[in-house]
């Protein structure tokens, strides 16, 4: 048995409340501008949620030194491939009903924490707003909370198709389908849409735990590399991540 298949642990459940959702809307979309700008004030991104801020300009802040041709460039350059994002299977511990809330990391979870910004886009690459997208993984540990919420949580696109998840890096474990890479599980479906189940993986080069993401990707059976998260490392050892999400929009 193992943790695809863990009992649940002691962590309690989160309640849900007016307030708590009132809170969780309010930081989602606080911090989705400024996860976003941040992001693009970096110019060291990949493809990433800033693709959906296009209309804004690429403003250096005051005092900041004047960043490069390819820096601009590479900052405002579509993100959007067209490319399908490939699908994955399920697993066994989605949990429906999870809260909704972009910041899924719950008192007592420990971890290195990234916030990872992204865009859902059709294969035409127009941005979907109001995409439900559902987040789950498992703790610092390699453990999923099966008796409440933790590290659990949904969340709709906004009217750039941007979203943000705030969370921390899986870790590795060994389950039913042998040994597992870190990764973050989604279910993504646009109004009207199919929906799409997949896996988001994390770089060979991922410093979390002391584990060595390069084995551990290589040696998991279900990963697909056209679903790794784009990161940036922040002060004090945190992470910011991207990824762009691509659905089929018509059955
Ligand atoms: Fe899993």
């Amino acid at each position: 048995m193992g943790n695809d298949e863990a009992q649940p642990d002691a962590r309690g459940a989160v309640n849900r409340t007016d307030s708590d959702r009132r809170n969780s809307r309010r930081a989602f979309l606080r911090t989705t501008s400024a996860g976003v700008t941040s992001v693009a004030l970096a110019g060291t991104v990949t493809a990433s949620a800033a693709s959906a801020q296009q209309a804004a300009p690429a403003a250096a802040p005051q005092g900041a030194p004047p960043a490069s041709a390819a820096a601009l460039a590479w900052a405002v350059t579509p993100a959007c491939s067209g490319q399908e994002t490939p699908d994955s299977i399920e697993g066994p511990l989605f949990k429906p009903a999870s809260p909704e809330r972009g910041d899924v990391v719950t008192p007592g979870t420990q971890g290195v924490r990234i916030d990872l910004a992204g865009v859902v886009y059709d294969t035409a690459c127009t941005p979907l707003p109001d995409t439900l997208i559902e987040f789950w993984q498992c703790d610092q540990n390699g453990d999923y909370d099966t008796s409440g919420f933790g590290l659990r949580g949904h969340q709709y696109t906004n009217n750039r198709g941007a979203f943000l998840l705030r969370t921390i890096i899986p870790r590795d474990y060994w389950g039913r389908w042998g040994q597992r890479a870190p990764h973050i599980h989604t279910r993504v479906q646009a109004p009207g849409s199919p929906l799409l189940v997949t896996q988001l993986y994390f770089p060979d080069d991922t410093k979390a735990y002391g584990r060595d993401f390069a084995a551990l990707n290589a040696a998991d059976r279900l990963l697909n590399r056209a679903c790794t998260i784009a990161l940036t490392t922040r002060p004090g050892g945190a992470y910011s991540g991207t990824f762009d999400f691509v659905l089929k929009t018509t059955s």
